[in-house]
């Protein structure tokens, strides 16, 4: 075995297996803990001043965003929570305004980063005080979704059950006296499982983070054990290095069969989320305006979608609240106006992160309006950009 001081440096492209080598992280970490391992050296050695991570809150549907400053607590939040369906990017902005210059590491999925990077155009976040732990993202199932999926499909009482993963494509619980997993696009044929936008997603692999870490690609013995991280950027080299010399994180180059099959799978997940963009937009094609109409007829203008969106920043000018500029006052469903404007002035930029649809009081499928504009906008004037088209 390599000594410390003979082991190869850590360069921007490498890819990796990692583990922690602390017992308690490892207990309950998803894989190999590497991420919990990591944020705990950068938080303990002040390369950061705060950890942005996710804690399970009451249950596994409950996933709580946690602020943490003494790294001891860090193990909390250690392991995947599926039902998590928060996005991170907001918080990160409001830890920001309220304590300007300080540094946090983030554990971001690719909706939280390209989130992040939309709020830093209008100036809103500095990413240079970032440091960005990026987790590859197949998806996650709205909690509301999670509990009734689990009674009507499942046949268990969600209250009795503790854990959950996904594994080789299926949804598994663990409860009481037993365990049960089901595949997700059964699951999804019966109109459960991951949540719409998750689907449509394609951003598999947070690479625009410091460092990309998952459990694609992990074979052999340390299958369930390691965690594949890549390495995305010379902030990322820079954490690895540091926390496999000081020994809080161990690595062995990533088998490259394991590296082969993390592409193979990466690209069935991007397929997958083309296909189901075809599915979801083509049948608005002939009827969105329609369509959007007729669903947002039941918004009681409760402002969640707007609060909640990463993208959509209305600026009062003059004084005057923008929102109550938005449409008539009193008015109740409000015009389809009201939805149209904020529409259109995310056009450009929706992540289709889904927090609006996620959130809406009235269960209006507005990620689905707004990620069909996007989408359909890109593909009419962003042609040279190679996106794929969706439109047939
Ligand atoms: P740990 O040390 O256990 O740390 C896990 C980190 O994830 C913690 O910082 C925790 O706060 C954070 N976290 C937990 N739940 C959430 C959440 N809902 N949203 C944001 N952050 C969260 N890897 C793959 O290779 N393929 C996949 O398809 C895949 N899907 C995933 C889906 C979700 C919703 C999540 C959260 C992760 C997914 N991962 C996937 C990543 C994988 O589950 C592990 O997080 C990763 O391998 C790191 O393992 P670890 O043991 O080092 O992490
Ligand atoms: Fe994961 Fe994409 Fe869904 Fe975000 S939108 S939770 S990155 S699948
Ligand atoms: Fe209307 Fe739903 Fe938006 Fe609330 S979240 S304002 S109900 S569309």
């Amino acid at each position: 075995m390599a000594t410390i001081e003979s082991r190869p440096a850590i360069n921007v492209g490498d890819m990796v297996y990692a583990w922690t080598t602390e017992d308690k992280i490892a207990k309950k970490a998803e894989c190999g803990g590497a991420v919990t391992g990591l944020l705990k050296y950068a938080l303990s050695n002040k390369m950061v001043d705060a950890v942005l991570a996710i804690k399970k809150g009451q249950d596994i549907y409950d996933a709580v965003p946690t602020i943490i400053t003494n790294p001891e607590e860090l193990a909390d939040t250690a392991g995947s929570l599926h039902c998590g369906t928060v996005l991170l990017a907001k918080v990160a902005q409001k830890f920001q305004e309220s304590s300007p210059g300080r540094k946090l590491a983030v554990t971001v999925k690719g909706c939280d980063l390209m989130a992040l990077h939309e709020i830093a155009k209008r100036d809103g976040v500095d990413l240079s005080k970032l440091l960005l732990i990026g987790v590859n993202c197949g998806g996650t199932v709205s909690p509301v979704k999670a509990r009734s999926m689990i009674q009507d499909v499942y046949q268990i009482n969600p209250d009795i059950v503790h854990k959950e993963e996904i594994d080789k494509g299926q949804f598994i619980i663990e409860y009481e006296g037993g365990h049960k997993g089901i595949s997700i696009d059964e699951l999804e044929e019966e109109g459960y499982g991951r949540r719409s936008n998750c689907r449509r997603c394609l951003y598999k692999v947070p690479r625009q983070a410091d460092l990309a870490c998952g459990n694609w690609g992990v074979i052999g013995e340390k299958a369930g054990k390691a965690t594949f991280v890549e390495v995305c950027s010379g902030k990322g080299a820079e954490l690895l290095q540091k926390a496999v010399k000081s020994g809080v994180i161990a690595t062995a180059p990533a088998d490259p069969k394991g590296i082969e099959i993390r592409k193979k799978v990466e690209g069935a997940m991007v397929k997958l989320g083309q296909k189901w963009r075809k599915k979801d937009f083509t049948s608005l094609k002939t009827d969105l305006w329609n369509k959007i109409a007729e669903e947002t007829s039941r918004c009681i203008k409760c402002y969640s979608c707007i609060e909640n969106c990463p993208v959509c920043m209305p600026v009062s000018g003059n004084g005057a609240d923008t929102k109550s500029l938005m449409v008539e006052p009193g008015a109740l469903p409000p015009s389809p106006m009201f939805h149209m404007r904020r529409f259109a002035h995310i056009s450009d930029s929706c992540v289709n992160c889904g927090q609006c649809e996620e959130l809406c009081a009235m269960d209006i499928p507005l990620a689905l309006f707004s990620h069909a504009i996007r989408s359909e906008a890109d593909t009419a004037f962003e042609p040279k950009l190679g996106r794929p088209d969706y439109s047939n």
